[in-house]
């Protein structure tokens, strides 16, 4: 991560470049693109290993930009950009436009199944950038309407995708098309053999760079439970939603990759009822130290920040660190996920991830030596179960906090004309409607496939197995039993407040009505002395008022829990 502080002015680009990428909100340059874009503005032929996420478009098309805006008009191409699906030329050319656009370079995508003529008309009236899928690029070139005399530029994207897909002879053909004095850059995932051999043949002594070296000792991973959902960007909020909803954190730390997107994600939340905090490099510090104020109060669910604001910030209560946009190296995903996990408690840390992402998470279980699981967006019938488990335990704590007889006289009543099991049916509807967030679970998230042929070792993954019981056991949170609506809760604790920590937990069989019963009895306090019950596998964490928790720690360890005595303190992250 040497270069991960450099800012793009660092880099060698104009100004002009520099300020487009700001206004696209990009804070810093990612990893591959700190490394190859001095290399490329210097000149010289490169390789560069990157797989789609990592920034490698904007690492490539950035110098390529500065260059040919050095350059007398031409009509003829000045860059030529080649890749394997016409969905990627459209992605690249949307992508040269937009870096372009305040220095007026033109761009046109040449793929297949579109129309010739038009492709070819449009070839003849000039531009500056061609980006091409191989198999149409090589028809263009024979029949005249593609001049690739002038080109200086040439990047080879997913190179070794094109190989895979049979078109190493068409490769070879273009790139025996260009001008001897030109540059030409490959990028590519990974660097077979046979891509090394038409590398060798073509390119000058290229430097290379990589994010992802295959000699690196694995990074050192905190304790973290990592989930990755697979989802297409269209569906991201829904999808962050609904596993908000069945994991409901703590304390969720969300990344975005830019400033615009954290606006537009915290704008987002806000509106379907989560407190979220945006947090990035265009805020003041006061702003700043506002938004962490905020979360130490719990005032706010969820901080939506990019790496950069999220790196001069220290908060100790994590629950969950979400990737909302996936980071774009895996040095920078252990960094991300390092937030979570500390101080011997478990972290979540859980990524959405898009399918044209694959290969980045395989990068990424490369260098942390994981198998990281893709699990299905929870569904509605998941996320009603958990709503029901919410309504169930909410029910047990006022059962065991007694006082229950002017309840118990009007269930008597009700009994002249219903069945008990009728009544308390219905006052648990009544409670589950009343606790129900006011979501938006109608909007349907359709699957993914898995990883497929990239699939790094083992199945697909991405499939639906059935709802709840595929889900890994260990949930961190969730078992607020006070507020009234536990999905996206207010969350009254905080100032006043104090975590204790009890050694026992799911795997015990402890459920919150276990904890508050013990306290309440042990105490003799207030039933309002018991603040939110968190339960996790292994140990609890339940919140007091300051002024009991010496009581409540005394207590709590002369009893004993499901016949034993555990450990009792307060929590130190409390
Ligand atoms: P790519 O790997 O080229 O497909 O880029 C993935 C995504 O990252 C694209 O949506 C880019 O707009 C975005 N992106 C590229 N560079 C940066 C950067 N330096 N900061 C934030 N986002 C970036």
């Amino acid at each position: 991560m040497a270069d991960s502080n450099r800012s793009f002015a660092d880099l060698g680009l104009s100004e002009t470049l520099t300020r487009t990428v700001m206004d696209l909100g990009y804070e810093e340059p990612t990893p591959i693109q700190a490394q190859a874009i001095p290399l490329l503005l210097a000149g010289g032929d490169l390789l560069g290993r990157a797989a789609t996420g990592t920034g490698k478009t904007a690492a490539f098309a950035l110098p390529l930009l500065q260059r040919l805006a050095g350059l007398p008009a031409d009509r003829r191409p000045r860059g030529f950009i080649v890749v394997p699906t016409r969905e990627l030329a459209m992605q690249v050319a949307q992508a040269i436009h937009t870096y372009g656009k305040q220095q007026g370079a033109s761009v046109l995508a040449v793929y297949g199944g579109a129309s010739f003529g038009h492709q070819a008309r449009a070839l003849k009236r000039g531009v500056d950038v061609v980006v091409a899928t191989p198999g149409r690029a090589l028809d263009h070139l024979r029949r005249g309407t593609l001049v690739l005399d002038a080109v200086v530029e040439v990047v080879l994207d997913e190179a070794d995708e094109m190989l895979d897909m049979g078109f190493q002879e068409d490769i070879e053909a273009l790139l025996s098309a260009v001008p001897e004095q030109r540059r030409i850059a490959f990028f590519s995932a990974t660097f077979p053999r046979h891509l090394r051999r038409v590398a060798a043949r073509f390119l000058k002594d290229p430097q290379q760079v990589e994010i992802d070296p295959d000699d690196d000792e694995p990074g050192e991973l905190p304790r973290v439970r990592q989930v990755i959902y697979l989802v297409r960007r269209a569906h991201k909020e829904a999808a962050l939603a609904r596993v908000l909803d069945m994991e409901t954190p703590d304390a969720a730390l969300v990344f975005c990759r830019t400033r615009i997107a954290v606006d537009q994600l915290s704008d987002a939340m806000a509106s379907r009822g989560y407190r979220a905090e945006a947090l990035h490099g265009g805020l003041s510090q006061q702003q700043r130290d506002r938004v962490m104020d905020r979360l130490r109060e719990k005032a706010a669910d969820l901080v939506i920040a990019t790496d950069v604001a999220a790196r001069g910030i220290d908060i100790e209560h994590l629950s969950h660190v979400i990737n909302f946009d996936l980071p774009t190296s895996p040095d920078q995903y252990i960094h991300r996920i390092g937030r979570t996990g500390r101080a011997g408690r478990e972290g979540v840390a859980i990524s959405l991830a898009e399918p044209r992402e694959r290969r980045l998470l395989n990068s990424i279980e490369h260098r942390t030596g994981t198998r990281l699981e893709l699990q299905a967006v929870p569904s509605v019938a998941d996320l009603r179960e958990r709503r029901l488990d919410q309504v169930r335990d909410r029910v047990n704590k006022v059962a065991l906090g007694g006082d229950l007889a002017p309840f118990q006289r009007a269930v008597e009543k009700l009994m002249e004309q219903l069945e008990i099991s009728e009544i308390a049916a219905a006052a648990l509807k009544a409670l589950a409607d009343e606790m129900s967030p006011d979501d938006d679970y109608s909007q349907e998230i359709p699957e993914v496939a898995g990883r497929g042929p990239h699939n790094g070792g083992g199945g697909g993954g991405g499939a639906r197995q059935g709802g709840r019981h595929e889900r890994q056991q260990t949930r961190w949170g969730g078992q607020d039993t006070r507020g009234d609506r536990p999905q996206r809760r207010p969350r009254s604790a905080g100032a006043g407040w104090t975590k204790v920590y009890i050694g026992a937990g799911r795997l015990l069989g402890i459920r919150p009505g276990d904890l508050f019963g013990a306290i309440v009895n042990e105490t003799g306090l207030p039933r309002g002395a018991v603040g939110a019950i968190q339960i996790t596998d292994r140990f609890s964490i339940v919140e007091v008022p300051e002024e009991h928790v010496d009581r409540v720690i005394a207590a709590m360890r002369a009893t004993k829990l499901r016949g034993r005595r555990v450990d009792v303190r307060r929590d130190r992250e409390g």
